[in-house]
């Protein structure tokens, strides 16, 4: 099982395909660039589901659902936004198939043509603001917060599970606003909403920052986001929250009546995270010997597994061990107690291992003898023998610290991985030997950050937002530059 996992230093990608495959989390499908999402997989992104959606409705969003098809005319109305998306959008252009009368079996029937093709969703912006029209006519409309859970489809040429894929699910908020100012207030909310749910549910530190030109939300004014760092020196984007201005108010004619009674445009924001960050949380925590999840995501958090020999002292550890699964239970903790006579301890030990339960409880013979329990964590593989009476107080610790120390690990790497640069030539030896982000001076203009990524395959991956701003001159053409960026090469 782990035993067989490439590790990380031969092949970074290879391990990260291997580990979603050998954990459960997800496979390949029969559809091209769609994945199948599996049922241990699933559960944490439920987890993940979970936690966001009680963020989103503490800070007074709610759910809605719109459909999956787009008209075409829709999607034209915004001129950057289909200009943005129309390379990778499916389309569906016949509603029936038939028998061909040639014998060539099932075909499109071509007398059922579409009227008007229509795009199956890459973003609902267009969709939602066709809707909102008619939900918006006065200022106490407003503001129209928003969210929906739903699957997206952008024709993505090149997959890799969880982090692109051509289909995928997400969430992806909506929000209609009186003016500017709440709108940008919005927008900045929910970066730090999305940057707070990386940080403390899934232990992923990032970066807040906005987008430059070219790497904006097709549509958008300016677009906020959190990027993260892979163990392999890689950034990946985690989420993004864009403020659209009065865009598609205008493409859409959204107008309301201000307390003055005159008609202004709405201004407007969206935001989306997707499956993606089951990607970011694996490859932020894994290892050699499979995932590391951490407790609060985890879908098992503590695993008890007896060693005995024979039914009859299983059935003693069992009646041990059940108070303590109801005491755990009782306290919020999910519990498994897998006493299948079908596996040996050893193979147990690795699939948990693999699985990156947060933390393993054995139980033998000398434990029932002794009122004691090998307690594991994932994290470290550090083992303690632990008096019963302490276990449950332990595994409380352990959550906690597990959490705290996979983030503190994690936080560690990226500040490692930072460094300032003033030269391109060291910038060019430095994306390519070390990786991680490069923070360096940059003149403003999409030519040189389009040279930049031609020469290098790195990006910009955002502006910082809280750091100090100082200026400098470009690397690359010694032209002032107000403040330095972070470039790094992306998944
Ligand atoms: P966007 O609507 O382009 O701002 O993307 C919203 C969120 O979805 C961002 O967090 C992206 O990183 C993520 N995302 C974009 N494309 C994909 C994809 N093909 N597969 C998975 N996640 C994606």
């Amino acid at each position: 099982m782990g035993k067989n996992l490439t590790k990380r230093s031969d092949d970074y990608s290879k391990w990260y395909n291997e580990l979603v495959v050998k954990a459960d989390l997800a496979e390949n499908s029969g559809v091209r660039g769609c994945m199948v999402i599996k049922p241990y997989g699933f559960a944490i992104w439920e987890k993940m589901q979970a936690g966001l959606d009680k963020m989103f409705k503490e800070t007074g969003h709610e759910n809605a659902y719109f459909p999956l098809f787009i008209p075409k005319s829709f999607l034209s109305k915004e001129a950057s936004h289909v200009e943005g998306f129309a390379k990778e959008c499916a389309v569906v252009t016949h509603y029936r198939l038939k028998n061909d009368e040639d014998g060539n079996g099932i075909i499109v029937d071509p007398e059922a043509k579409l009227e008007e093709e229509l795009i199956v969703r890459p973003t609902s912006e267009t969709i939602i603001w066709d809707t909102y029209r008619r939900w918006i006519q006065s200022y106490r409309d407003l503001p129209l917060l928003i969210n929906q859970w739903a699957n997206v489809v952008r024709w993505e040429m090149r997959t890799r599970l969880f982090l692109r894929t051509a289909e995928f699910l997400w969430q992806e908020g909506h929000t209609a606003h009186a003016t500017e100012k709440e709108a940008i207030e919005e927008a900045e909310l929910i970066m730090n909403l999305y940057a707070e749910f990386a940080e403390e549910h899934m232990a992923v530190p990032v970066i807040k920052g906005v987008k430059t030109e070219s790497e904006r939300f097709a549509g958008a004014v300016e677009t906020y986001c959190i990027e993260a760092l892979m163990q392999d020196g890689k950034a990946l984007q985690a989420g993004t929250s864009h403020f659209l201005g009065q865009n598609f108010a205008k493409a859409f004619d959204v107008k309301f009546a201000n307390k003055e009674g005159q008609q202004e445009h709405v201004w407007a924001t969206s935001w989306g995270v997707s499956t993606r960050l089951m990607g970011a949380l694996v490859m932020t925590h894994s290892d050699d010997s499979g995932l590391v999840i951490p407790p609060k995501l985890a879908p098992i958090q503590v695993v008890i597994v007896p060693i005995y020999k024979g039914l009859e002292q299983l059935d003693a550890i069992s009646e041990r061990v059940k108070p303590l699964v109801q005491e755990l239970r009782s306290k919020g903790i999910s519990v498994k107690y897998d006493d299948r006579d079908t596996h040996k301890p050893g193979f147990k030990f690795n699939e948990y291992e693999l699985k990156g339960v947060p933390v393993r409880l054995a139980i033998g013979q000398r434990d029932m003898d002794n009122g004691t329990f090998e307690v594991a964590r994932r994290d470290t593989f550090e083992k303690e023998t632990v008096p019963m009476e302490e276990v449950v107080s332990k595994i409380e610790f352990l959550m906690e610290d597990i959490q705290r120390n996979i983030f503190d690990r994690a936080h560690k790497y990226r500040e490692d991985h930072i460094t300032e640069v003033d030269n391109y030539d060291e910038f060019k030896r430095l994306i390519e030997s070390k990786g991680g982000f490069i923070s360096a001076h940059w003149d403003g203009t999409n030519e040189t950050e389009n040279r930049i990524k031609e020469e290098t395959k790195a990006t910009i991956r955002c502006i910082p937002i809280n750091v100090a701003k100082e200026p400098g001159s470009c690397m690359v053409t010694g032209k002032p530059s107000p403040f330095r960026v972070l470039f790094a090469k992306a998944y």
